[in-house]
């Protein structure tokens, strides 16, 4: 995940390949707890692994649920329900920050009978519950608040089974808070369900009636058929029964699909050889956001699927402006609006107020992402007009604000695709893990682009001048991938004396044969050369003294150019090393030359050898790297030099923060992103 300030977007060209969507997070919690209800065992598949289905896991294991997570790696849990068993008692359940374990838990353990405790974090403890408290005391359930009446921490206390329950007038509850409330009732009073149908009437209008659709249709999955009137009035018939499907699979949300169905329409090929595959969700999904499907359609994706997929390639091109309600898909619309950017003539979104009131005032923030982006836009309290950039010339280069809302930057990365070939940045890229942690990877992984237009900074210098240190540290604060150049030769080094070559000329082509084929893997921090963990065997200061020998010898450096360049891959690459700037990238946007005096550099390496318990002289190591530096700068291929286009930074008196500092400074001047407007 990119926890970065920023995220900037090379310009990207087409796209094409797979994508796996993550489960839903609101399907994952309601699967859980039918499963945990049932009798026998579900096999839940793609289960979102979240804060909010850990913690839901966690409780079902306390009450007295199976719960298997041998296999949860690959995204399967296995979990043993209640069946007519009792639910274990007394029993504490810390439900964190889930709404979607809180409720809906609540009314399950509560009509089960029992003594339980339930709180969270102190968020948790101000969202409201007590719609849903009240609809169960009605019934005649025990609960008490332990904090303030109406919010988390509460009590449920059955000591003596769960009370007579008076289940003959319809059970009421509001429905103009959270749909949350009626969903926690569904899918747990079919519990009671016994000699007698039970009816919840709602009060109020109910909202987000797509999330009640959910629960109807996982209900039915689990043998329970819920009948409603005009979404007023619901009947759960007695003798309902929770029956395990056996194995089931957690859809993916559908307005996380919505920016692959859009990146196909806009990025793909017009044909259908290379399409963009979608897993994880279908044409048949229970969700409302599937109809997003329509609208893409309209705007010209040619769209194909079955039951857990989707396939997608672009039709007409641009895009075709559209007039849309937008009513039934509120979240998904927003997509729509990006879309647009790549239509021909003005799209307007109608219907869409809900949109001010959500993570952010989305209207706003839409409208304002797109005029950076260069579109006339015209906003009112329930619409949105955009009209796209004239030309190719009219685009933009915008850094756009996220506001912590996740679908604002998913929704702005397909901006990347412009035709003027421009960079987009996406502010506070982390706030795409409410609903989808590794978006910007998943991107990536069908993004495609022309090498030349990823960008590369290349930190090049003498040994022990901290650019190993400076080059990582940027390439974190950057989201960029990272290329130790060094470790290439310290690897060859030590591949070649492993297969018993002398590092010299001799060798020099068995050496470089050894090189092309390196097996190597940089892993989570680690390196390993086929299955040896090598990671601090080329740290030393005589595998550094070999990999300077082995770097000396043409074919040997020839043999790890594509090697190196394999690693300059979306979003962007910071090299360190010796001729990043002058041989291997160029073309590099930034090439910084990174130095300090010999005694400065002498003594960091003194410190840094004494710190892992290596006792050293200094002065001894101060000959030494005089010695390497004379070698790597007089070798006849790639001598260590500034290249002709470096900026040259003497770190003897900086420390690393401010020389990582220098380097952001001098790369976001040669950014094209205006300010971004104030929010
Ligand atoms: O940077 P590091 O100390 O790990 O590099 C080890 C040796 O590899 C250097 O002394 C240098 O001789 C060689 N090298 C090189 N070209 C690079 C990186 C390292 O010749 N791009």
């Amino acid at each position: 995940m990119y926890s970065t300030a920023f995220l900037d977007l090379p310009a990207l060209a087409s796209a094409d390949g797979t994508v796996q969507l993550p489960g839903s997070k609101s399907i994952s919690n309601r699967v859980l707890l039918l499963a945990a209800l049932s009798e026998g065992t579900t096999e839940v598949h793609d289960l979102l692994a979240s804060d909010d289905t850990r913690v839901m896991l966690d409780a079902l294991r306390e009450i007295g649920c199976g719960v298997d997570e041998s296999a949860a790696a690959q995204g399967t849990v296995r979990i043993t329900g209640l069946g007519a068993a009792a639910a274990r008692s007394p029993a504490r359940l810390f439900l964190g920050n889930a709404g979607t374990a809180m409720r809906p838990l609540t009314a399950a353990l509560a009509l089960r009978g029992g003594e339980f405790e339930l709180s969270g974090i102190a968020r948790m403890h101000e969202r409201p519950i007590g719609d849903l408290v009240d609809a169960l005391l009605q019934l005649g359930c025990h609960i008490t608040y332990l904090g303030n009446p109406g919010f988390p921490p509460l009590r449920i206390a059955h000591g003596n089974g769960v009370p007579p329950l008076a289940l003959d007038a319809p059970v009421r509850v509001r429905g103009d808070v959270s749909s949350q409330f009626l969903t926690a009732l569904l899918m747990a009073l079919p519990l009671v369900a016994h000699e007698k149908d039970v009816v919840i009437e709602v009060v109020g209008e109910l909202i987000s009636r797509p999330y009640i659709h959910i629960t109807l249709q996982l209900l039915e999955r689990f043998g329970i058929r819920v009948q409603h009137d005009a979404w007023q009035r619901f009947t759960i018939p007695a003798g309902s029964r929770y029956l395990s499907p056996g194995a089931i699979h957690v859809e993916a949300d559908a307005s996380s699909a919505s920016y692959f169905i859009a990146l196909g329409a806009i990025a793909t090929a017009a044909s259908a050889e290379k399409p963009l595959r979608i897993l994880g969700v279908g044409l048949e999904s229970i969700q409302g956001d599937i109809r997003f499907v329509e609208a893409a359609r309209a705007m010209g994706a040619e769209v194909t699927g079955g039951p857990n997929w989707l396939q997608i390639h672009r039709g007409a091109w641009p895009l075709k402006a559209i007039d849309l309600d937008c009513n039934h898909i509120p979240d998904a619309a927003m997509t729509l609006a990006v879309m647009a950017l790549y239509a021909q003539g003005t799209t307007t979104l109608r219907n869409i107020a809900s949109w001010r009131v959500k993570e952010t005032d989305r209207i706003a923030a839409m409208a304002q992402g797109c005029r950076q982006l260069g579109a006339t836009v015209e906003e009112g309290p329930d619409f949105l007009r955009v009209t796209p950039p004239s030309s190719a010339s009219d685009w933009r280069a915008a850094s756009v604000h996220t506001y912590d809302d996740h679908r604002i930057a998913m929704c702005f990365s397909l901006a990347a695709f412009n035709p003027a070939g421009l960079p987009v940045r996406i502010e506070d890229p982390k706030c795409v893990a409410k609903t989808f942690p590794g978006y910007f990877e998943a991107l990536f992984s069908v993004a495609r682009t022309p090498v030349e237009r990823i960008p590369v900074i290349c930190i090049d210098g003498p040994t022990a001048s901290g650019k190993g240190t400076v080059a990582a540290s940027v390439a974190q604060r950057l989201g960029y991938r990272f290329l130790d150049s060094g470790a290439m030769y310290r690897i060859t080094a030590l591949a070649a004396l492993r297969a018993g070559l002398a590092i010299d000329a001799a060798h020099q082509d068995r050496i470089a044969a050894l090189a092309r084929g390196l097996p190597v893997r940089f892993e989570a921090g680690r390196i390993w050369l086929g299955g040896d963990d090598v990671t601090d065997a080329i740290r030393t200061e005589e595998a550094g003294m070999n990999a300077s020998r082995v770097s000396a010898l043409p074919p040997v450096r020839e043999a790890l150019v594509a090697l190196q360049h394999s690693f300059r891959r979306l979003p962007g690459l910071v090299a360190d090393g010796r001729d990043m700037g002058t041989v291997i990238f160029p073309g590099a946007a930034l090439k910084v030359y990174l130095t300090a005096t010999a005694a400065c550099r002498a003594e960091r390496r003194h410190k840094q050898l004494i710190s892992k318990g290596i006792s050293a002289n200094i002065d001894d190591l101060r000959a030494d790297l005089e010695a390497r530096d004379i070698r790597d700068s007089t070798r006849p291929v790639a001598p260590l030099k500034p290249a002709q286009d470096a900026l040259v930074l003497d770190n003897s008196l900086l420390t690393v923060e401010e020389a990582v500092e220098q380097v952001l400074v001098w790369w976001q001047q040669k950014q094209p992103f205006a300010a971004s407007a104030p929010g």
